[in-house]
């Protein structure tokens, strides 16, 4: 049982492994420009601003937007949807 149970993590952490990698080379795919070092990018919610590196962004029309936080981006969705 206990055997099983490691089994299944290590399952779960593969997958999981697996789909950062891919979504990191997509993503590098996508921004050629954004090659190098980190840059710094404005919130467009609310204008603080935020690593390029953060998970909180958005790809709309071939722009990358990106969000200091969860909420800022969900934010910036519900009015690019409406
Ligand atoms: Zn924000």
């Amino acid at each position: 049982m206990f055997t099983k149970v490691l089994l299944f993590l290590a399952v779960v952490a593969g997958i999981v492994f697996f789909f950062k990698i891919k979504d990191k080379k997509s993503i590098e795919k996508q921004s050629d420009e954004l090659v190098n070092a980190v840059e710094m990018k404005q919130d467009s919610v609310c204008g603080s601003f935020v690593e390029d590196t953060t998970k909180h962004k958005v790809k709309l029309n071939d722009k990358i937007y990106y969000f200091c936080s969860e909420e800022c981006k969900n934010k910036f969705i519900e009015e690019h949807t409406k």
